[in-house]
């Protein structure tokens, strides 16, 4: 009995069921760097053709989250399939590290020591803002290490080195040689907590409550008679801005009416637009009389009086005709603050308006203006309703929730301040039409990314350069004293540049070195040296000049690959600055990825506590749970992530790693080469199935849909596990060595674990090169090609001939499990079944069915004693709904071999203890 036992091969591999990922990973991490796998693989593909992916730049300053570890897997999926196929792909690693973000935490440190940030020198504040940045440059490197990502981490590019910061200020320069880059006063969405002006692109909507409100303008002068002594009606969500206001707009096409209605006895004439006076009415809550009806025209050289005209405010207030006004809502009179409102500085500038700038940088009203002297911006609307009130210009109130510009990092309301600010240009050298133009020849995965940018380009305003912070690289320009003209000297320039290149840019805010720079041609005290720092988005737009150096990046890089809000930021910088001094997209071809969501499909926040902890995920479960997340999530939606998603995720991970755990423990030392002719058809049919799964595989590489793959090597596992495994197992512990079906299946085998083990790889990197070094001690998976389709292997008939076998396999399978509850057997081996078959079946008859195995394989096939197949349905057989075929269960007559627990006839009795074998296994026991 013993050795009858011990003849069975049973499986044995290292490769441990349980994964301790978190223990193994770390192992696999040190054998990578030992061993330089990444440098081996660039030196591997050395002559090949390069696959350049430019990484965008993370901010430095914290902790790694989830997000960041779903962009860099996904570039580090995408690049190890295309080193693995043999391109050169060399990825440089890269960190933003200027902006206010980190001046904030560094204010912070220095509150907490008592220190005043005042009080800190320019060298000395920007040193602390380095030292913070270079720290979280250390500590993330680390964090997206232990990730698995490949790259050059030993040489990252950084926003904030010399060599980088001399790149983007030449950048500048070619922009201001182009006459691309002016400087201007405009209104720019200004954030009085960051105090500084913000891009377009860091502007989010969210929805704010704000008052509502009517204010009346008492007309003092008319060419319209009728006019005078009747008020213009405005509407304004933002009081605050009354006190800086210098005119009122109407349209001169547009038809407007003077009302008269009547509350709590006291008549009052108002001018509204004729469309409007509907709307009017319900706010106010009376009825309006129409009194007179006339055109917008009409209303030219019309003046009135500010409503607090006694305190401080005894200017007039002209209506002036504006395009930009209409009739969607409010009163069709626009409130207009040149100083205030992008349509409200160009009438301004139109009709030569003062451009009132009553607020500071901090948000707080200047000393001079009448009333509100010293009040702060967001605490004033409700004195201010109040004052109107008070003079009787308030017609109507209410609270209104509407969508309002926040800083997307403070997340505070902004204003619109106007300031001098330095542009660049869309128009001058027509920046606005290239970039389009450009964007046509760009592939944009998904496609919609391409219509977003379009929307985003055609719509947007001039580029503000410029920020009043000093974590920043300086805009290193002066302005002459008399003449207000900007320096432009290519020498000077160079010599900037230069000095940057070897120092960085800390000299700029030291008038001395400054003065020393200038001279001799040029004195210091001729010219306003410029103290605004430059918009970290265009330093990171400039990012694709970082990586030149390297010989096998050339422009346009082949992807840019990162979430889709930066349609909005880096993408568009990135073009902008390309088109502008390389002439051309620095990018072929640009991915974007959704955001991760909970399990309800709502957005991540702390305080509603629903994000899932990176750190916390890699300590438990490990890396590699969450690469499979990301390889299985569609990234070009939103993707959801929570603990339930992440226990799938183990859930799968553990059914992948029992098919290598299968494979490494049934597959000999030895290998076993079979010519593919001599295979058992079995054998043919998971060769022509390995086929089909890589032939989809390439192809869904080729779209760049990880998440494709995914599902092909996943449902594949899941198969191998419960069809073919589960047939060959008897072969696999049974069979001789020398027997047709074992050394067919064990060259089988290879090929599978080869090939999906290899296509594992870049998506479970950890646990692939785990199960690669029990394979082929030594060589690490990523220095292997990766497994191509062999054309031999492809077998189309077989394929669906099989699906049709597999369908009857289905029915036999329902027919034991029937058997079972009824207790007429206990396992599948016990069995001896009659299966009918009718003529023919989805266009293959019974004959070219019939023929497809041997009995023996009959028996394996189905993993029962005993086949027969009857041309009638045989009595007490058992049929599934709507299935053709029917299958009778018996219990086998025979004896059970105590070897392989096959039940038949003629059993001989073998060893000490005289147990009955079946023939096959007394022969590999004799033998
Ligand atoms: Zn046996």
């Amino acid at each position: 009995m013993t050795d009858v036992k011990k003849s069975v091969r049973l499986p044995q591999t290292p490769f441990g069921m349980k994964a301790r990922l978190a223990e193994t990973e770390p192992q696999t991490l040190q054998w990578w760097q030992k061993n330089a796998v990444y440098q081996k693989l660039q030196d591997k593909n050395a002559g090949n053709q390069p696959f350049i992916l430019h990484d965008g730049p993370p901010y430095a300053n914290g902790h790694l989250h989830m997000g960041h570890a779903l962009n860099k897997i996904l570039k580090d999926i995408f690049l190890k399939y295309k080193a693995m196929q043999g391109f050169k792909t060399p990825l440089t690693p890269g960190w933003d590290c200027h902006g206010l973000p980190i001046e904030w935490k560094v204010e912070e440190e220095y509150k907490k020591k008592g220190q005043d940030k005042e009080a800190v020198d320019a060298a000395s504040f920007r040193k602390a803002c380095r030292d913070f940045a270079d720290k979280w440059v250390g500590v993330q490197s680390s964090e997206f290490q232990r990730l698995g990502v490949f790259a050059d981490w030993q040489q990252p590019y950084l926003t904030m080195t010399p060599a980088n910061e001399a790149l983007i200020t030449e950048k500048l320069f070619q922009f201001l040689m182009n006459g691309d880059l002016y400087k201007s006063v405009k209104p720019v969405y200004w954030s009085v907590v960051e105090q500084t002006a913000l891009a377009e692109a860091e502007v989010e909507y969210k929805d704010k409550q704000s008052p509502s409100i009517h204010v009346a303008f008492k007309i003092t002068h008319s060419p319209k008679p009728s006019l005078v002594g009747a008020e213009a009606l405005i509407w304004t969500t933002t009081p605050w801005t009354l006190p800086a206001n210098r005119a009122i707009a109407y349209h001169p096409e547009v038809d407007y009416v003077l009302v008269e209605g009547s509350v709590n006895g006291c008549g009052r004439k108002l001018v509204i637009a004729e469309a409007l006076t509907g709307q009017v009415e319900k706010v106010l809550g009376y009825d309006l009389a129409v009194v007179e009806r006339f055109s917008g025209a009409d209303l030219k050289d019309t003046l009135a009086q500010h409503p607090w005209h006694a305190t401080g405010y005894d200017f007039s207030v002209p209506l002036l005709p504006g395009e930009h006004v209409t009739t969607d809502q409010g009163t069709g009179l626009v409130h207009t603050a040149p100083g205030h409102g992008v349509e409200d500085f160009l009438l301004g500038k139109q009709f030569d308006l003062e451009v009132a700038q009553p607020v500071g940088d901090d948000g707080v009203y200047y000393d001079h203006v009448p009333m509100w002297a010293g009040q702060h911006v967001y605490k004033v609307n409700e004195a201010i309703i109040q004052a109107l009130d008070q003079v009787g210009a308030l017609v109507a109130r209410a609270d209104i929730t509407h969508s309002y510009p926040h800083s997307w990092r403070s997340k505070a309301p902004l204003i619109y301040r106007t300031t001098p600010q330095w542009f660049i240009s869309m128009e001058v050298n027509n920046l606005r039409e290239k970039a389009l133009t450009a964007i046509e020849g760009v592939t944009w995965i998904p496609s919609q990314g391409r219509n977003r940018i379009e929307a985003m380009i055609s719509g947007r305003p001039d580029w503000c350069v410029s920020r009043q912070r000093l974590w920043g690289i300086p805009i290193p320009l002066f302005v002459h004293k008399q003449s207000q003209e900007i320096l432009k000297d290519a020498e000077l320039n160079q010599r900037i540049v230069a000095k940057i290149a070897a120092e960085g840019t800390d000299f700029w805010f030291d008038s001395n070195a400054v003065r020393a720079l200038l001279a001799p041609t040029y004195q210091l005290d001729d010219y306003i040296k410029i103290d605004d720092i430059l918009d970290v988005w265009f330093e990171s737009g400039c990012s694709y000049q970082f990586i030149q150096k390297n010989p096998d990046v050339s422009l346009p890089v082949d992807l840019y690959l990162e979430g889709s809000d930066q349609h909005r930021g880096w993408f568009q910088s990135s073009l902008l600055v390309g088109l502008a001094t390389d002439g051309k997209a620095p990018f072929k071809s640009v991915l974007t990825h959704g955001f991760i969501v909970d399990e309800h499909g709502y957005k991540l926040s702390k305080s509603k506590g629903n994000a899932v902890n990176l750190a916390d995920v890699v300590q438990k479960d490990g890396v590699d749970i969450i690469r499979l997340w990301v390889a299985g999530s569609d990234y070009q939606n939103d993707m959801r992530l929570g603990q339930q998603v992440i226990k799938i995720q183990q859930e799968n991970y553990r059914k992948i790693r029992n098919v290598l755990r299968f494979m490494l423990g049934n597959m000999p030392a030895e290998r076993v080469e079979v010519a593919y002719a001599d295979l058992p058809v079995l054998e043919k049919y998971a060769l022509a199935h390995l086929h089909a799964v890589l032939t989809a595989c390439e192809k869904h590489l080729e779209k760049v849909n990880i998440h494709g793959i995914y599902r092909e090597l996943f449902q594949f596992c899941v198969d191998l596990s419960s069809f073919y495994f589960d047939i060959r197992k008897d072969a696999l512990y049974c069979e001789g060595d020398q027997s047709a079906p074992y050394r067919g299946c064990v060259g089988v085998l290879a090929q599978t674990f080869q090939a999906v083990c290899q296509w594992l790889a870049p998506i479970l990197s950890f646990t692939a090169e785990e199960a690669w070094q029990i394979y082929k001690p030594g060589e690490s998976i990523f220095l292997q090609d990766l497994t191509k389709p062999v054309d031999d292997w492809q077998n189309e008939s077989l394929l669906n001939k099989m699906t049709v076998l597999r369908g009857i396999r289905d029915q036999v399978n329902w027919a034991l499990e029937q058997a079972r509850a009824e207790k007429k057997i206990r396992s599948s081996l016990e069995a001896e079944i009659s299966v009918f078959v009718p003529e023919s079946l989805d266009r293959l008859s019974r004959q070219e069915i019939l023929e497809t195995f041997t009995p023996d394989e009959w028996c394996d096939f189905f993993i029962v004693s005993g086949v027969t197949f009857v041309d009638e349905k045989p009595t007490g057989s058992v049929q599934q709904d709507g299935q053709e075929i029917a299958v009778r269960v018996d219990q086998h007559a025979g004896e059970k071999c105590q070897r392989c627990w096959k039940y038949g006839t003629g059993y001989k009795e073998v060893g000490p203890e005289n147990v009955p074998v079946c023939q096959r296994c007394y022969d590999v026991l004799v033998h």
